[in-house]
């Protein structure tokens, strides 16, 4: 019968011994970093982005970002005797920075919510440990990923803010640069926020010294809540989606989709991002505006 504000912040069981889900362990990491965004929210007053990490440094016990020269490691999450550290690569792009020390924060709300144990509980059929340990650590750090992605695209705000810009690619870079994340995460956010399926395919020139055409780069960058994948998936340089990879208009094309056994056309939008060897392009497909 006590007073429940009082346990507003802490309202999360611990896991303890009991095997998670990877879906269940996701979603306490998700509920930890919304907690982090309301406090953040009640205590600056409002709920513009850019949800920047050193805003939650003073939230987690942060007594510094530094920025360093790491080498090829991204950040460092050090726990001192009065709080933690991160140690960012100086070099990388600040949005990626960003991004980098969002994951560390993860890191943070992992060990709080004791998630090692649920890390430990995901057993495979293999005698080779170093294997499932790499499966460990991949599933550790994809929930970091998912913690970093709510804390700086808050679920709420930034659907508020896709469906102002429009569910369209050329939103792509408005969001990117509001939220000061990088295209690829705002691509991934958009996905898996939006109301109306998108599907998200990230394409790069393949052969890299001699393009020849596109092809999808398959992994996170394919996400998104539709199951469907195109049906040719490289594409020549006569395609229109090649169009996007050698100038900066917005392209508007169809393509095949498959899922399962269901070939669609699906209305596409496809643009180019990045210079030269870095140069990438992104397309959107909507499921629910194709015509049958
Ligand atoms: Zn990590």
């Amino acid at each position: 019968m006590g007073d429940n504000s009082l346990k507003s912040g802490s309202s999360i069981e611990q896991p303890g011994m009991v095997p998670l889900s990877s879906k269940e362990a996701t979603s306490l990491m998700i509920e930890k970093a919304k907690q982090l965004v309301n406090q953040l929210v009640d205590y600056r007053g409002h709920d513009k982005p850019p949800f920047l990490p050193k805003e939650y440094s003073r939230l987690v016990n942060i007594r510094e970002i530094k920025k360093t020269n790491l080498g090829d490691t991204s950040a460092l999450l050090l726990k001192l005797h009065d709080g933690y550290v991160i140690k960012v690569n100086q070099d990388h792009h600040q949005v990626r920075q960003n991004f980098s020390c969002a994951h560390e924060i993860g890191h943070i709300l992992f060990s709080d919510l004791k998630l090692e144990n649920y890390v430990r509980s995901i057993e495979y059929r293999t005698f080779d440990i170093s294997k499932t340990r790499e499966i460990q650590a991949r599933a550790r750090e994809t929930l970091c990923d998912a913690a970093a992605a709510e804390l700086l695209m808050p679920e709420l705000v930034f659907r508020k803010y896709l469906s102002t810009f429009g569910l369209s690619i050329a939103s792509v870079k408005y969001l990117a640069s509001t939220f000061k994340v990088s295209i690829q995460a705002v691509t991934r956010r958009i996905t898996e926020v939006s109301i109306e399926p998108c599907i998200a395919i990230l394409w790069r020139p393949w052969p890299k010294s001699k393009p020849r055409g596109l092809r999808p780069v398959i992994g996170k960058e394919l996400r998104g809540k539709a199951n469907y994948m195109p049906v040719h998936e490289k594409v020549n340089i006569s395609s229109a989606l090649y169009k996007a990879y050698q100038s900066d208009t917005l392209v508007k094309t169809w393509k095949l989709f498959k899922n399962a056994n269901t070939v669609k056309r699906l209305p596409v939008e496809a643009k180019g991002f990045g210079t030269g060897e870095a140069r990438f392009i992104i397309s959107f497909a909507f499921p629910d505006r194709s015509k049958c």
